[in-house]
């Protein structure tokens, strides 16, 4: 099964409790098809990057099996730029400073080889774009998932609303469903959600882990709890791209199987938070997936006779 990916490639500039960076690379799009690329060898990527963006990078990318013949380079352009600073929880943060640059009138063209692909995530990015990645599939993938963020909802809500009944899956965080819905219980808000179009409903809570709703369903997964967090950014794209990159890979979208995915999903993003930017996500291993992961497992299990 192969999985499409669109969503931002950027530069980001991040402070933490624990330090700030200049500007490294980061971007939704960037976090979820290296959190995939441990799931699924056919991943492909639409974006859109200016000439200031580094070939290394690309090449980090494509080593890590990820087609980018669907990543426009715009040479006279400036790659999309987000800066953030997080609050001493680290589980609050401000946007500091956002420059769409290249994203701004980004025309985002599917290469005919992603065609016919069977997973879609929509990542974060102007949801104007992400319904126009949708319309532009020759055929409908099996699922659609999108992210997106208070941002586009503070400038493009009616773009938003207009993607929703589109779409099979939606991840967003826990403040924004809030936003999205007007319900501060995230029951009630996961019902008004669904009702706007998708039927699954996945809600991040950051180091509280995450809440998956479909139908009358609920599950919840925890976070794990780390002994070092440095930097949490990227840590909802990472969990996205080990979710989808999970169900691409097992091609099944059971509520039972997104349950499995959850936890991968989870586990993924488990090793972004622990170093600043996407450093932790380029040299995995599987067997530090696989262990992370019944850690996971003894975490949350329990017996009651
Ligand atoms: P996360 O921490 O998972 O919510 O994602 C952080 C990433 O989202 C950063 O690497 C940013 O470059 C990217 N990002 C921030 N704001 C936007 C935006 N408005 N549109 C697209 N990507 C964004």
């Amino acid at each position: 099964m192969s999985l499409l990916t669109v969503g931002s490639v950027a530069f980001d500039a991040l402070e933490t409790p624990f330090g700030k960076t200049d500007k490294i690379i980061g971007g939704a799009a960037t976090y979820i098809t290296l959190a995939a690329s441990y799931f699924t060898k056919k991943n492909n990527l639409v974006a859109v990057v200016g000439g200031d963006f580094p070939q290394e990078m690309i090449d980090v990318l494509v080593s890590h099996g990820i087609d980018t013949e669907g990543l426009q380079i715009k040479q006279d352009g400036k790659t999309f730029f987000w800066s953030g600073k997080y609050h001493e929880d680290m589980n609050t943060r401000d946007t500091v400073d956002v420059q769409l640059n290249v994203m701004a009138d980004f025309d985002p063209v599917i290469p005919a080889s992603y065609q016919g692909c069977e997973y879609l995530m929509l990542g974060n990015t102007a949801p104007a774009i992400q319904k126009l990645v949708l319309e532009r599939m020759e055929r409908r993938p099996k699922l659609v998932m999108l992210d997106t963020m208070n941002f586009w909802m503070d400038i493009a809500m009616p773009d938003l609303e207009a993607v929703l009944p589109l779409i099979d899956l939606l991840t967003i965080n826990d403040e924004e469903a809030r936003m999205l819905s007007g319900e501060y219980s995230l029951r009630k808000a996961a019902k008004v959600i669904m009702d706007k179009g998708p039927k699954t409903l996945v809600i991040k809570k950051g180091e509280h882990g995450a809440l998956l709703f479909q139908d009358d369903r609920i599950f919840f997964a925890p976070a794990l709890p780390l002994e070092e967090v440095f930097d949490p950014t990227g840590a909802g794209d990472t969990f996205a791209g080990g979710f989808i990159g999970y169900l691409t890979q097992t091609d099944d979208i059971s509520f039972e199987n997104m349950k499995r995915a959850i936890i991968y999903g989870s586990a993924m993003a488990s090793f972004c938070v622990e170093k600043f930017g996407s450093e932790r996500l380029v040299n995995l291993t599987q067997e530090e997936i696989t262990g992370r992961v019944k850690e996971f497992v003894q975490l949350a299990s329990f017996e009651i006779k």
